[in-house]
């Protein structure tokens, strides 16, 4: 019997001029964060966004850091996150010495406007223009909102709610470049572009990758010219090495974005290649044999980064058996992430409505979605899964 081929959940595609651009990043011995590929790149993210600029950084999770610092939030303040999401959309509170209060999510996997609604009207009131938590006392000053698996989320009521109660919205776009509403009253808007701070990330799993990397844009040209001048150490003099605040080296390097450049121009093969493989699974696996394929949301021309499995209670196996099972025919899959809320640290925050976020938790397994994941591969994803 010939040895079974790995399929991997997700994993980097370079098959266009990836190699051509590094090498000649190399060869020119611009390799760190100077060079004429950073702005490229930065450039090339927000026309493809559909924003006037963007400042490049060396992961999500430092762009999401810059996002915090960007919107003033401090020592004291709260800020409303999502508890299903990947840590990194939260620690970035706890970096500005603020605390995160957790909110549930709804059938999207995304934060839930309806949950934040209730949440607010319980328990914060408005002060002088100042979102307030009675119990604590403390300024609720933003909202983190989480793009999860590509889903865009529930933009027009987030940010309903946002402007009630005079909250900062941070995109944490990470997982959804390429996600735009095509209807409604955000049409043509993308992921990230909407609330006042979005995030992308360039690791190795998203959909393009430069390694380790990420990208900021702003609704707010000041608040953007800041994240650069804390990304760059907030140098203020060139010559003399003055600095006028705390900065950070959060910048990206050049060899990254030459890769970054070459992975735009395959962005919308990509998407294309991720929506016609979630289609493969749905009309294979959506209501067959105890499984669910979970939707994405309508009037949405998502980036589908992530396909999200359904398990109903009636099937036969429990998550982790089906996800052992796959992993025994070489087929990589995994659980979405534990809550934040029940993470080392976190479990004193505040939580709100967070049941429904666990049923999915407990029922949803990620399958192979990698950009180059052939049919023949996807079937064999979807046969092993049928004979369960
Ligand atoms: C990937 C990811 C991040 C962090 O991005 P890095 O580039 O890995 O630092 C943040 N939030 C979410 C939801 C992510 O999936």
């Amino acid at each position: 019997m010939t040895e079974k081929k790995f399929i991997p959940l997700s994993v980097p595609n370079f098959c266009g001029n990836e190699k051509k651009y590094v090498n000649d990043a190399v060869v020119s011995e611009w390799v760190s964060t100077g060079g004429s590929l950073v702005p490229k790149f930065e450039q090339a993210v927000a026309d493809y966004v559909g924003m006037p600029g963007a400042v490049a950084c060396n992961s999500g999770t430092s762009g999401l850091h810059l996002a915090m610092m960007m919107a003033g939030v401090g020592r004291g303040d709260e800020v409303l996150v999502p508890t299903l999401t990947f840590i990194a959309a939260v620690n970035p509170v706890r970096y500005a010495g603020a605390q995160p209060i957790f909110i549930g999510c709804g059938d999207s996997l995304c934060i839930c406007p309806t949950l934040v609604e209730e949440y607010l009207a319980q328990n914060a009131e408005m002060r002088d223009g100042k979102c307030i938590n009675k119990h604590t006392g403390a300024h609720i000053k933003a909202m983190v909102v989480v793009h999860v698996f590509g889903n865009m989320a529930s933009m027009p009521g987030l940010m309903r709610v946002a402007k009630q109660y005079n909250l900062t919205v941070i995109e944490d776009a990470t997982e959804a470049l390429g996600t735009r509403y095509t209807e409604g009253e955000y049409a043509g808007k993308m992921a990230g572009t909407i609330g006042d701070v979005g995030v992308y990330s360039f690791n190795g799993n998203k959909i393009i990758t430069t390694g380790s990397g990420g990208m900021v844009v702003s609704n707010h040209p000041d608040w953007l010219a800041h994240a650069k001048h804390l990304s760059t150490q907030a140098k203020s003099d060139e010559l003399n090495y003055m600095h006028d605040e705390v900065g950070y080296n959060y910048r990206l390097t050049n060899l990254q974005a030459a890769l970054g450049l070459a992975q735009m121009e395959q962005l919308e093969n990509f998407i294309a290649h991720k929506n016609e493989m979630y289609a493969f699974y749905f009309e294979k696996l959506n209501g067959k044999h105890g499984y669910g394929i979970m939707p994405f949301r309508e009037g949405v021309r998502s980036n589908r980064w992530f396909y999200s499995l359904y398990v109903y209670d009636e099937h036969p196996m429990k998550r982790d058996d089906i996800i052992r099972a796959l992993a025994e025919e070489k087929i990589q899959t995994r659980p979405i992430w534990g809550l934040i809320q029940d993470q080392a640290d976190y479990p004193k925050n505040e939580h709100y409505g967070e049941d429904l976020a666990r049923h999915y938790l407990a029922r949803i397994v990620n399958l192979p979605c990698s950009t180059s994941l052939t049919r023949e591969d996807a079937q064999r994803v979807v046969d092993t899964l049928l004979a369960l």
